[in-house]
């Protein structure tokens, strides 16, 4: 059990640690319902993609050199039920290097391992409202990660993970991440070469984190580490079976394999909820009212616990890094499909 001194300094809720006084289950914290039949929610993802696919505000990310080579017209979307049942259009299997969306699923494997106290401790889980590579932010909070999806708390994630080398990390990384998509992901060497040689604020926000003590191990590191971790090709298709396994209570759907625990899924949907669309998440939950996590190249994940995992693919992005026709795309299907877990109707 971790026996580090609760921090006092920093305002938080008052609720008594979970590991200390856990509930008996989660059993009946899933949202109710499945998704609507196959015929229509196949109509709909087709609707989408018409609806938006014209649609060309926003820009291709281009200060990883890499990723401005993206074709901007590319879109896919893929949806998986936690039945298993897999639906996609477009270019939903066109393969990018995962970036962000990468945050999500090293926090879960970490809290899998430490625990959710410790990692709540350690990283915290409250929205910077700042963009997702500030430094400010580190300032402005006394030198703490703040939260797992932004770049400084994802840093500090990773340098949890555990090994005794940066290639035993390295492989519990890219195993788990495997495990969430059901298939072995490889790396990008291109991506990772070219956000190697332009990754030196990520550098500097570690060492930052290191001079405040609250980063363990080599910063750079545990930068490579990360910038390995952010270069997994991953496909609309995979990240919908990723996103589906947080769906599902942490077993992936289509291989049936326990990859986190149903409590580890709650902590990070509701990490992502409130954090995953960088400072625009307050936004995200009011229109779309689901926990996602997006990427710099594009992708956007998006959760419907207890019913399943939505992924979308279009490189252009708006100006806090979300992709404009993901978040459209997104939305739309939200409402189509009933997804919102904030909706409810008065009882007859
Ligand atoms: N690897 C990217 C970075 O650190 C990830 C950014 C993102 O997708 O938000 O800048």
């Amino acid at each position: 059990m971790d026996t580090t001194p609760p921090d006092t300094t920093r305002p938080r809720l008052h609720v008594s640690g979970r590991d200390e006084d856990s509930p008996p289950a989660l059993a009946q914290a899933v949202s109710t319902g499945s998704l609507p039949n196959t015929e229509r929610v196949a109509g709909l993802m087709q609707d989408a993609l018409d609806r938006y696919r014209t649609l060309d505000d926003g820009a291709v990310a281009d200060y990883i050199p890499s990723l401005g080579t993206a074709d901007p017209a590319l879109f896919g979307l893929a949806i998986v039920a936690v039945t298993g049942d897999a639906h996609a259009v477009g270019d939903s299997d066109h393969l990018f290097s995962i970036q962000s969306i990468s945050k999500a699923f090293v926090f879960a494997l970490v809290c899998e391992a430490l625990g959710h106290d410790s990692v709540w401790r350690t990283i915290g889980v409250n929205n910077t409202g700042l963009p997702f590579n500030s430094v400010i932010a580190v300032e402005l909070n006394g030198g703490r990660p703040m939260n797992p999806m932004v770049n400084a708390g994802a840093l500090a994630t990773t340098a949890l993970v555990p090994g005794d080398s940066p290639s035993t990390r390295w492989a519990f990384v890219r195993d788990g991440l495997s495990a969430f998509a059901g298939r072995t992901l490889e790396m990008d060497p291109e991506v990772y070469a070219s956000e190697s040689a332009a990754n030196q604020r990520n550098q500097a926000i570690a060492r930052l984190l290191q001079s405040y003590g609250h980063l363990t191990g080599d910063p750079l590191e545990v930068t490579d580490v990360y910038t390995m971790q952010c270069s997994l090709l991953v496909s609309a298709d995979d990240l919908a079976v990723m996103a589906a396994t947080l769906a599902n209570g942490g077993v992936n759907p289509v291989t049936g394999r326990r990859v986190v625990s149903e409590e580890v899924c709650a902590d990070t949907l509701a990490v992502m909820a409130t954090t995953g669309l960088y400072e625009m998440s307050g936004e995200w939950l009011f229109e779309v009212g689901m926990p996602g996590k997006s990427g710099v190249s594009g992708g956007i994940i998006t959760i419907a616990p207890g019913k399943g995992g939505l992924a979308t693919f279009s490189p252009r992005l708006d100006g806090a890094g979300n992709s404009v026709r993901g978040q459209s795309a997104t939305r739309f299907l939200s409402k189509a499909l009933g997804l919102n877990l904030f909706a409810s109707r008065p009882v007859a």
